[in-house]
């Protein structure tokens, strides 16, 4: 299986961004972490283990990782979580397309990634009723993951 760096890079790469030591090391960090991080955290862990990292640029980085569906933000606490990366030919739809949110556990902090496909419909429906033109939405779930309520 391909790791999360690897394969957000590779999705990057397919749409014609470089592959820069930067952005690996942000996806790095992000794979590695055990909760949801912030850009400044991010900047300040790099600078920890000695790479150069300013903040502008690691926000920057953050700002594209996001823009392409490789990140996500926690409504919560507004820190950001790696992807889980569903495989691009098992989905009709792409990374930067389909929904990607989190199902947050309050026993274990573990965060499940769930795409919604049936929520365009109820957006469809809502933009009809209200004349509202809307792009997005964001929404969270809070509650206990399986592996905690089986306990
Ligand atoms: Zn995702
Ligand atoms: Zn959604
Ligand atoms: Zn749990």
């Amino acid at each position: 299986m391909t790791s999360y760096p690897d394969g957000a890079l590779a999705m990057l790469k397919a749409r014609g961004y470089r592959v820069t030591k930067p952005r690996r090391l942000v996806l790095e960090a992000l794979d590695q972490a055990r909760a949801p991080l912030s850009p400044y955290e991010v900047a300040q862990h790099l600078r920890l283990v000695g790479e150069r990292a300013d903040a502008a640029s690691i926000y920057r980085i953050f700002h594209t990782l996001e823009a392409n569906g490789l990140v996500h933000r926690i409504i919560a606490n507004g820190k950001y979580r790696k992807c889980q990366l569903a495989p691009e030919d098992e989905c009709e739809r792409h990374q930067t397309q389909h929904c990607h949110h989190s199902l947050v556990c309050r026993v274990c902090g573990r965060i499940e990634e769930f795409h919604c496909p049936g929520l365009n419909l109820v957006e469809q429906a809502i933009a009809a009723q209200t004349r509202f033109a809307i792009e997005s939405h964001a929404l969270e779930f809070a509650g206990v993951c399986d592996q905690c309520h089986a306990h």
